[in-house]
């Protein structure tokens, strides 16, 4: 059986530990991490996985005019919803594989989307990203849920009937998520009532919603960027990252509708760093952890899916990082990154 050897600086296991090592791919998965003395110049990450994405309003990409959360992106009024109503279905598989294309180059192995338009808006997706190399767990609304992995929930206060959705989908072992304190607390517990398999946004989650979070194994995942740019955060308490991390929540990073900000890992990554403060492995590791909440953990660890990227460093001005966690969240782009194995 033919293997591949990929040699290098090697973040390993889920502690992201560096160490110089030839890591042994044999049939899409890795079988061993053996040390190597002299490794070449080159950095071995896991593939980034991006918790949060609405793919689907790439079609809508940097739209023109302002407005607020709900003028914004609220169905079904709101000009995302107007937007998408109005494109065709060939638009919108184009937007949505130029966008999931954009998300591979970046070093992003998969991704978790919220798709609007019931069961043929999964669909949609699901041509897409036919024959690309990226793991798309798909969240329906609207009807679509059973099409899809799961359901993708707004918040609880615009869904009337989300506790029996909610239910529906986990009877037959879907995955249930929710938009969650996104601009204010209120939505919270409705939510975390559904026991979900992830949390989205949390930006305004009190310290007792993040400790329910942290003691029920609920995952959130932030969007610092949307966030920011929706206006429902404007400064680093906003969402609470450093909070959700004291208390031992499980952190995610999602890049969140593509209309407004690119898929792409590096700048979440970057900007967070920037805004919050946060250490940089934590960060790193909540880029990465999104696969193993969906079930396919993408750590380098004999065993594993090989899912992960090469950076060759001298590419891309990184030659004289004295800290190579601390470069990939802060200076990483797609030039940098030489070869993606990504596999599900
Ligand atoms: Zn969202």
């Amino acid at each position: 059986m033919t293997q591949r050897v990929y040699s290098g600086l090697a973040l390993t296991g889920p502690s992201l530990e560096c160490r110089p090592a030839d890591v042994v791919v044999e049939r899409g998965r890795i079988v061993s991490i053996e040390e190597r003395r002299r490794a070449p110049a080159r950095w071995i990450c896991p593939s980034f996985f991006n918790a949060h994405t609405h793919l689907g309003d790439t079609i809508a990409m940097d739209t023109a005019g302002g407005g607020d959360l709900a003028s914004l992106v609220a169905a079904p009024d709101g000009l995302k919803h107007r937007l998408l109503g109005a494109a065709g279905d060939a638009d919108c598989i184009a937007g949505m594989r130029e966008s999931a294309l954009r998300t591979i180059r970046g070093g992003t192995g998969g991704f978790v989307d919220f798709r609007e338009g019931g069961a043929r808006g999964v669909g949609l997706l699901r041509g897409a990203v036919s024959g690309l190399s990226c793991r798309a767990v798909i969240l329906g609304r609207d009807g679509g849920e059973d099409a899809a992995d799961g359901a993708g929930i707004a918040s609880t206060r615009d869904i009337p009937g989300y506790r029996d959705v909610a239910e529906r989908v986990r009877q037959r072992g879907g995955f249930v998520a929710f938009h969650a304190g996104e601009r204010d607390a209120d939505d919270v517990d409705d939510a975390l009532d559904c026991r979900p398999d992830l949390v989205v946004h949390m930006t305004h989650a009190t310290d007792a919603q993040l400790r329910r979070c942290a003691d029920e194994a609920i995952p959130i995942a932030v969007c610092p960027r949307s966030n920011w740019r929706l206006g429902v955060a404007t400064n680093s308490a906003h969402p609470p990252i450093a909070r959700m991390l004291e208390l031992g929540c499980r952190v995610l990073l999602g890049t969140d509708n593509a209309m407004f900000v690119p898929p792409d890992m590096a700048g979440e990554l970057a900007f967070a760093s920037v805004v919050y403060g946060i250490e940089p492995a934590a960060l790193l590791h909540a880029g990465i952890d999104g696969a193993a909440v969906t079930g396919t953990p993408t750590w380098l660890e004999p065993g594993a899916v090989a899912s992960f990227f090469v950076v060759d460093p001298s590419q891309a001005g990184l030659s004289f990082s004295r800290d190579l966690v601390a470069s990939l969240v802060r200076r990483l782009d797609a030039g940098a990154i030489e070869t993606n194995v990504f596999n599900q």
